[in-house]
């Protein structure tokens, strides 16, 4: 069996992983792709497909398995070569474009990535560092191979490129040279491809795994094969437990898995304490006083507001950059006074058009002009605001007013005001509806997500589906998106009904 880049770079973050990967892969592939993976991998086909716009006139090694092909066009020196196939006794990559240079009779390697140099940030030298190293993989491979190299380029999104009316391919790439830095890595990184090459052998099963001691956001799907005797819900889902990894490694030495079994005495925050304790006792914790001064902020008429949107990673209208969602879809629930009867507007922009001026004129319109605006994680649907303010100058004052009213009805539930059993230690409202308003849940529903609704709706404005699929698609999207409003009114009433009955 060959090792491909895709698995070397997969070893070097967890041996154990790549190993389940490649001898049990019913296990590793037993959670099907979520949405957000699936979206991922076509947004890397697709910047793939414009990066070769920039070295136009070349081969295209269709068939991922033709190194027979990929052979002959370098025999031939074929000038540009889309997507080579390379092969030796132990190792197989697939590079994304190379360009023969002519002066130093040698091919130049171009690795193309969907990311985006902002917003890569704090992971910047993290992914740097992967780059090297996948690069590096792939310029070991040609050299045995005997094929000649010259430079090693990245090719990500230019994150300050704007897009005008028209797509500008030159302006939306950037081209990083790497060369000195992969060149560093080539000793190191043969002899880690080497090991790796002799240690994933179906006789090498992993025996343990280091993540036992990290939080469950650190877990890969591989974690509960290896670990059976962890509950799906325990000690690793403490919230930030990953952050204090000698507490997690104090309990797991202790063999201590449910949350059940955290000793009384065992140090944790106030917030871990009240969490595991809401589990041992399958009791709620109140603090009706902050619930109170909370629920004392919301003013009527009441807007009960949710957004929906594409974040797509090529710049799809004038005017937005890499990466800046597209504002497709926003629910509202109106209650004008307490006893007055809760209404629904909503508005769905169902074309692959720039929806910027349809949705604001329609939010103008349904949005009460005073009265809070409840949404549910601020920093969400007031950071869309602000993009739409900056591609929409003649919208800046109704934006900032907006904002300015803005409630998050997550706020009491992340400061512990309300701490219920069922939350599992999470804010989120997929887990605080069916927990607080059992009547209400998203499981009957064909979207659930909001991962599923924004792939739902580029499907639906891009893909070439009946329609009839079109249709349907529209109505689950107006059914998720008016739910999470509907929930955002429900656990409000039922905040406030608490309070009441005290
Ligand atoms: S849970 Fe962590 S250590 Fe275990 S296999 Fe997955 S990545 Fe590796």
């Amino acid at each position: 069996m060959l090792l491909t880049k895709t698995n070397y770079l997969l070893y070097r973050e967890c041996p154990q992983n790549t190993w389940v990967k490649i001898f049990a892969p019913d296990i590793y592939h037993a959670q099907p792709l979520s949405a957000f993976d699936q979206m991922i991998m076509s947004t890397g086909s697709e910047v793939d497909e414009l990066a070769r716009q920039l070295f136009p006139g070349g081969v295209l090694v269709q068939n991922r398995r033709d190194d027979a092909l990929t052979k002959k066009l370098i025999n031939e020196r074929q000038e540009i070569i889309y997507q080579p196939v390379f092969w030796t006794d132990k190792f197989e990559t697939i590079a994304d474009i190379i360009v023969w240079n002519k002066e130093k009779n040698a091919y130049d390697v171009y690795e193309a990535k969907s990311t985006n140099s902002e917003s890569e940030g704090r992971n910047k030298k993290k992914n740097n560092d992967l780059y090297s190293h996948d690069l590096a993989f792939q310029i070991n491979v040609l050299k045995q191979l005997a094929i000649p190299v010259n430079k090693y380029y990245i090719v990500r999104l230019n994150s300050e490129y704007v897009r005008a009316d028209k797509l500008n391919i030159k302006e939306l790439f950037s081209i990083e040279d790497f060369t000195d830095r992969v060149t560093d890595l080539l000793t190191d990184v043969r002899a880690e491809m080497d090991n790796a090459y002799d240690l994933l052998k179906p006789e090498n099963k992993p025996r343990g795994c280091s993540c036992l001691t990290k939080g469950r956001s650190a877990h890969c799907t591989s974690f509960r094969h290896l670990n059976p005797e962890v509950p799906a819900y325990g000690v690793h889902d403490i919230v930030r437990i990953g952050a204090s990894p000698k507490k997690l490694a104090e309990l797991v030495d202790s063999r201590i898995y449910s949350l059940d079994d955290v000793p009384e005495e065992f140090e944790l925050t106030e917030i871990q304490r009240n969490q595991v304790d809401a589990a041992q006792s399958q009791k709620i914790h109140l603090d009706l006083p902050g619930l109170a001064e909370f629920l004392d902020t919301v003013k009527y008429p009441i807007s009960f507001l949710d957004y929906e949107t594409f974040p797509a990673a090529v710049p799809r209208f004038a005017g937005y950059r890499p990466y800046v969602h597209i504002p497709f879809q926003f629910s509202l629930h109106v209650l004008e006074t307490p006893a007055a009867e809760l209404r629904h507007y909503e508005f769905l922009h169902a074309q692959n058009t720039k929806p910027d001026s349809a949705f604001l004129a329609a939010l103008q319109k349904m949005l009460p002009d005073k009265g809070s605006v409840i949404v549910w994680n601020k920093t969400f649907e007031s950071g869309i605001n602000e993009q739409l303010a900056k591609r929409n100058e003649a919208f800046e004052s109704f934006i900032a007013q907006v904002n300015g009213r803005i409630v998050d009805l997550e706020d009491p539930f992340k400061k512990q005001f309300y701490v219920h059993p069922g939350f599992h230690g999470k804010t989120s409202i997929k887990y605080v509806l069916p927990t607080l308003c059992p009547g209400f849940s998203y499981s009957a529903l064909n979207i659930r997500e909001g991962g599923t609704a924004c792939e739902t709706w580029n499907k639906t404005v891009t893909g070439d589906g009946t329609d009839q699929e079109k249709t349907k698609n529209i109505r689950d999207l107006l059914d998720y998106c008016e739910l999470d409003t509907l929930a955002m009114f429900q656990i409000w009433k039922h905040c406030l009904a608490l309070l009441q009955n005290q």
